[in-house]
Formats: C-alpha cells, sequence, structure tokens
C-alpha cells in the first residue's frame, strides 16, 4: 500500500528523508513514535523512510519493528547482535540509510517531532548540519545541568572543538556529510563530536525537551562515564600533558626545598624537622604519579582496541533494506 522499499525515490524524483532511531528495549514507545511521526512526515513534500536501529533489546522491540514493517513498508530494521551502545546502534542506522537528508532521534519521544519540518527548512535553505540544542526543562536536576555543562566546558577546552551542552544526537545531516561521517572508521566513537569536527554549513535549532514516554533512561551512570571519556580520549591528547606539567612544578618545587634544607643546615646549624610531613608529600606524589600512569594505560588501551581494527558491530538481521548485504559490516 506504500512506496517500494527497495526505492526511496519518489516519483517525481522529490529530495528522500531518512529518520533513523537507535533503540534499546523501547518496546512501549516505537508504535507511539510512528504515530507521532506519520503525520509530521506526510506534511513534507519528500519520500521517506524510518529506520530503528535496534540495539540488541531483550524485550519486544524487534518484533514492533517487524509489526510496523508489515503495516508499513517504509517502516524498516537493522537489529545488532547484542547490545554495543547507542553509539554503534546510530552508525549502523545510518549506514543503511537513503535519504538525501538523515535526521537521527532518540526513541522515547523526548525529540519533539514536531521540529522536522524546520529542520528541513534549513536543510533546503543550504545548511549541511543542522544542530538541535535542548532548552533544559525546568524540573532539571542542577546536579544533571552542572555536570552536562562542565563536561562540555572540558570537551571544549581540551579538543578544541566546540561543544554545547544540550546538543545530542538528534539533528539532520545532508547526505554529503554522512557519506564523509561513514568513512570515520575509528572504534571509540563520539558522533556528536565528529559532527562538530567535520565542519560544514551549519545551525542550530532549539527545543523543549519532552518527558520520555514510557520506560526509563536506558543510559546508566556507567554507559554515561564511559561515553564522556570516549569523547575526551577519541579527540584529545593534552590529558598526557598533564604529567609534564606536574612534573616540571614539583621540581622546581623540591629543588627549592632542598635548597632550603641545606641553607638552614649550613648557616643555622639546625636540620630540617619533620618526617611526617616529608611522608606525606611524598606520598601524594606517589598518588598523583599512579594517577598519571593510569592514565597513560587508558591511552594505550585505546591504541590496542583502534588497531585491532574489529567490526564496531555485528547487524544480526535486516528488515526492507533495499540491498539487505550491502553494508552490514562496518
Ligand atoms: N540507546 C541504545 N543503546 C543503548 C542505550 C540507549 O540504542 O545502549 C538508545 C535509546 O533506546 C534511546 C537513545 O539511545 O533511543 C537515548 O537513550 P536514553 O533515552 O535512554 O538516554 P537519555 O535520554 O536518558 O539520556
Ligand atoms: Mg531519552
Amino acid at each position: 500500500m506504500m512506496d517500494d522499499p527497495k526505492q526511496l525515490q519518489s516519483a517525481d524524483g522529490s529530495a528522500r528523508l531518512s529518520i533513523v532511531i537507535p533503540a534499546f528495549n523501547e518496546q512501549g514507545n516505537l508504535r507511539e513514535l510512528y504515530a507521532v511521526l506519520l503525520p509530521v512526515l506526510s506534511g513534507l513534500s519528500m519520500s521517506w523512510e524510518i529506520i530503528f536501529s535496534d540495539d540488541g533489546s531483550l524485550d519486544g522491540t524487534w518484533r514492533e519493528i517487524a509489526e510496523l514493517h508489515r503495516q508499513d513498508r517504509r517502516v524498516k530494521g537493522v537489529r545488532l547482535s547484542r547490545n554495543f551502545g547507542h553509539q554503534y546502534a546510530l552508525m549502523a542506522g545510518l549506514a543503511h540509510a537513503r535519504g538525501d537528508a538523515v535526521i537521527s532521534m532518540d526513541a522515547d519521544l523526548q525529540h519533539p517531532a514536531d521540529i522536522i519540518p524546520e529542520l528541513i527548512k534549513e536543510w533546503r535553505s543550504g545548511c549541511k548540519v543542522v544542530h538541535t540544542r535542548r532548552l533544559d526543562p525546568p524540573n532539571i536536576s542542577l546536579l544533571k545541568k552542572w555536570s552536562s555543562d562542565l563536561f562540555y566546558h572540558i570537551f571544549s577546552l581540551l579538543s578544541g572543538v566546540h561543544m554545547e551542552s544540550g546538543m545530542a544526537d538528534f539533528r539532520l545531516l545532508d547526505r554529503q556529510v554522512l557519506d564523509e561521517i561513514l568513512q570515520f572508521r575509528e572504534e571509540g566513537l563520539f558522533l556528536r563530536g565528529i559532527v562538530q569536527w567535520v565542519g560544514y554549513e551549519r545551525t542550530i535549532v532549539t527545543y523543549q525537551c519532552q518527558e520520555r514516554f514510557s520506560g526509563t533512561s536506558k543510559y546508566t551512570l556507567r554507559k554515561m562515564i564511559k561515553f564522556a571519556w570516549t569523547g575526551i580520549t577519541s579527540f584529545s591528547v593534552i590529558p598526557l600533558r598533564l604529567g609534564i606539567y606536574l612534573g616540571a612544578i614539583t621540581s622546581i618545587l623540591a629543588f627549592a626545598a632542598m635548597i632550603y634544607a641545606i641553607y638552614t643546615r649550613l648557616f643555622t646549624n639546625t636540620a630540617v624537622q619533620g618526617w611526617a610531613s616529608g611522608l606525606s608529600i611524598v606520598s601524594f606524589l606517589f598518588g598523583i604519579l599512579f594517577i598519571l600512569l593510569g592514565l597513560l594505560g587508558e591511552y594505550v588501551g585505546q591504541i590496542l582496541i583502534e588497531v585491532r581494527r574489529r567490526p564496531r558491530f555485528l547487524v544480526n538481521e535486516l528488515i526492507g533494506m533495499k540491498d539487505e548485504s550491502a553494508e552490514g559490516e562496518l
């Protein structure tokens, strides 16, 4: 009843749009999201597809995607072989998108579908990347706001890539930019940094964040810390220089203390007191040394992961794709 799934081109050759949605245990959200997207997408003079990327869900997410595809062939699915993480699920979906413009958004309805026409308008006026920025809901916790502001501030400082708090993976990419991004083979994937890094004509659209429709956040604290750390290590080596600065400062201080000890011994004929303070300073410096060693280890580990060149994710199954074997492996 719908478009031929093998052709995203509309009969009149108008532009094509892909919506890419990573989903991990989002069974309760997909049908509602489809219902919200349908009128918005139908109002655009474009042919479109919705690609759900199932990140190894344990609930009925994949069944739901298959059911939606049966109803509407423009709904398609990529199913990863296990839970690889949001960034990889997003990448898998993007790799299968056929649109001239591709919008990525979350599955939980926190990203409002009704700003899609605005994103398209910006794209039509020549922007190749249309970012979105979340306006914080009035009830956001100060801790969440401050930690997010602090992270993006540190990230921008360390990487030289400007990022603002509230810019998540809800954005439009032009086909040209997407093709460039698909060439990035790094394992430590931090798409929101990469999208800033690549440049091109860009703009930002703001939106009011909605409540999650059903279920709970799939970003555990552990996943969030890992994500933030990947962001920093994949974009900056400045933390590695920390040792040089700290080493220089402590050497200068230690040298001054040494001169002071010799001076006291020679000219006042008394020895500098304080084993306890000496010991605590040494222990403190040892602590710093181990932290720096750990930091070094993190970067070495990251190199090991990168040189292994394993595929970043494995695709188990596809639904509704034109060439079902083409881009499964990245
Ligand atoms: N997600 C995913 N794999 C994961 C974690 C999350 O595909 O391992 C998806 C999730 O289904 C959602 C999006 O990433 O569509 C954002 O996750 P979530 O809404 O839980 O994050 P939050 O909005 O709480 O930061
Ligand atoms: Mg969410």
